[in-house]
């Protein structure tokens, strides 16, 4: 929402708005770097769901 700008330099991201690092600056952008580190992957809730385990009892029924 309030990272148009680097917040390192100030300068304004444009087409760089979802990129890892400041074009101007080159230092590292955290608010676009942090999402990548925690993928939705893990999340616990999509782990547990019925449609989940179907899937992963269809992926070793084929893989045996
Ligand atoms: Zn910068």
């Amino acid at each position: 929402m309030s990272s148009r700008n680097c917040p390192h330099c100030g300068h304004r991201l444009g087409n760089y708005l979802y990129a890892d690092a400041c074009p101007s600056c080159h230092r590292e952008l955290t608010h676009n770097t942090r999402p990548l580190v925690t993928p939705p992957k893990l999340d616990p809730n999509r782990v547990r769901s019925p449609m989940y385990r179907a899937f992963l009892g269809l992926r070793n029924a084929i893989e045996r």
